[in-house]
């Protein structure tokens, strides 16, 4: 199989309790074609047999439905840890006995704010009742954890909350942004700005400190941010660094009704994948016509910043749902972005800066250090002071490639030799780059252009053609070229020993 699936997100009902102001599934009464018991547990079934580990039950209100609890021990029966989020207003002590019983790991209740806030976002009262859940769970040994949908009546609000959840018991509190989808679509005066994602990420470092209470990032909080990355490290016990939206990769959402999703953040109905009552679970996530819209997503197609960021082939985009809820489209950039925001506020120093000279120089400098990106800045507003410098286009070319922005630098590159079809540097860096785009019969054309317009005074076309050519295994091309720049230049030939070793060639000159 090739994407592993690991986990999901189900919601088993719409129907709910509460009327919360910024619920993403805009959730009131129960759907007439909800999953049955019996539709529910063969899902169960299934999500086991494609090998899903954890799966996270949420609605609507899940503990409105009179079997969840039937249906997190479907999951555990099927090998999977069911988890649940819940807004807190029923749980008592049957119910938190239910959730121990049916093997449900941890419940993670909604708390949006000191008790003021987060009655104003959900419902009178329901703060109360939250804590006594917390209180209640703790008590009976169960894991709790908290969901905050952060927005711009409980920023402020972080550090006592904290200490609120420590105070209950409460392990694991994850954060999150509202996004203006749902019923915050109706609310968005309350939607942060993207200059509240560093905030958080430091309210998250910070906390790392004193270690009471595990901080979980949601995906919309990120992304290539050094605190950011200690806090993820931090929260999963690994490694692991944000590696782009898992939707249909590693993860699904799943509805009510059956229908499959990759994220059931993002529901519109074109993203719906198909529906557990017409098309196995297997079926629909094996199939090659499924979630296309994420697993073939790439950097390039992406516009914008992220579609020439240094990150962007790992990252692709951040969460997908973030670009869409903000700027409408999934291919546009993330500006929710930590790195998106540093290299912003570059870019405006930078625009600042008219002196050519000074701006080149420095891109030069910082492109022989592997600072590409902010080469690539400074490149940026050199070539708008001048446009057509070849210099500039040059080495904006280079970086680019560097980047693996590579339709990037290939439009560069044939920019430059439509105004200088000499340039040795175009012609290299074109040749480099059909390769890396998979046109390499052309791109070995424009290496071997690049070669026969240099000299001994630069030789890199000849060592870009030769191991292109060894690359592809065009062998006895790669030592012809090998021998012709050896004739040119011994230094070369020294240098790059390891070449000719390879090729055997060293022998074959000497014997000539
Ligand atoms: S700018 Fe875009 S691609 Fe780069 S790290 Fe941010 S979200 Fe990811
Ligand atoms: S859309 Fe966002 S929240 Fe949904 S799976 Fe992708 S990254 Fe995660």
């Amino acid at each position: 199989m090739k994407y592993k699936p690991m986990t999901g997100v189900w919601e088993i009902t719409m129907g709910c309790n509460m009327r919360c102001k910024h619920c993403g599934s805009i959730c009131e009464n129960p759907q007439n074609d909800e999953l049955t018991t019996k539709e529910a547990l063969k899902l169960c079934k299934e999500l086991g047999e494609l090998g899903f580990k954890h799966i996270t039950l949420s609605g609507g209100e899940p503990t409105t439905r009179d079997d969840w609890h039937i249906i997190a021990k479907g999951l555990k029966d099927n090998g999977i840890i069911p988890t649940m989020i819940t807004n807190g207003w029923l749980i008592n002590e049957e119910i938190v006995d239910k959730a121990i019983k049916s093997g449900i790991n941890t419940v993670a209740i909604s708390i949006d704010g000191l008790e003021d806030t987060h009655d104003f976002m959900r419902k009178s009262g329901s703060f109360q009742r939250s804590i006594k859940a917390l209180k209640l769970m703790k008590d009976k040994g169960m894991y709790s954890a908290v969901v905050t949908t952060v927005n711009k009546q409980n920023i402020d609000q972080l550090e006592d909350m904290k200490n609120v959840f420590i105070e209950n018991g409460v392990t694991t509190w994850q954060l999150q942004i509202g996004m203006p989808m749902g019923s915050l679509k109706e609310n968005c005066e309350l939607v942060l700005g993207n200059d509240a994602i560093d905030k958080i990420i430091d309210f998250g470092y910070k906390s790392l400190d004193d270690n009471r209470i595990r901080i979980h990032f949601a995906d919309c909080i990120g992304y290539f941010n050094v605190k950011e990355m200690e806090v993820r490290k931090a929260s999963s016990n690994s490694d692991h660094i944000w590696q782009g939206c898992g939707a249909g990769k590693n993860s699904l959402g799943i509805l009510c009704n059956g229908d499959i999703l990759g994220c059931t953040s993002i529901r519109d109905r074109e993203f719906i994948e198909g529906n557990i009552r017409e098309t196995s679970l297997k079926d629909i996530w094996t199939s090659t016509k499924t979630f296309k819209w994420n697993r073939d997503i790439t950097k390039e197609k992406i516009e914008g910043f992220c579609g020439k960021c240094k990150y962007g082939d790992v990252c692709l985009g951040g969460c997908s749902n973030s670009r869409l809820c903000m700027e409408n489209s999934i291919y546009k950039e993330n500006k929710y972005c930590s790195y998106y925001m540093a290299m912003d506020r570059k870019r405006e120093e930078i625009a600042a800066i008219d002196d050519i000279d000074n701006l080149f120089e420095n891109a030069e400098k910082l492109a022989g250090v592997g600072e590409f990106q902010l080469s690539q800045l400074l490149l940026e507003r050199a070539l708008y002071l001048k446009e057509d410098d070849i210099e500039f286009l040059n080495l904006y070319a280079y970086v680019n490639f560097m980047l693996k922005n590579y339709t990037i630098a290939k439009d560069i590159n044939e920019k430059i030799l439509e105004i200088d079809c000499k340039n040795i540097y175009a012609n290299k860096g074109l040749g480099l780059t059909l390769c890396k785009l998979g046109e390499v019969e052309k791109g070995i054309q424009y290496l071997k252009n690049a070669v026969k317009l240099t000299d001994y005074n630069y030789m890199a076309p000849y060592h870009d053609c030769a191991v292109t050519l060894m690359e592809y295994n065009k062998i006895e091309e790669a030592k012809d070229i090998l021998q012709q720049a050896r004739e040119i230049s011994l230094d070369f030939f020294e240098k790059n020993k390891d070449l000719y070793d390879k090729l055997n060639i060293f022998a074959t000159t000497e014997e000539a």
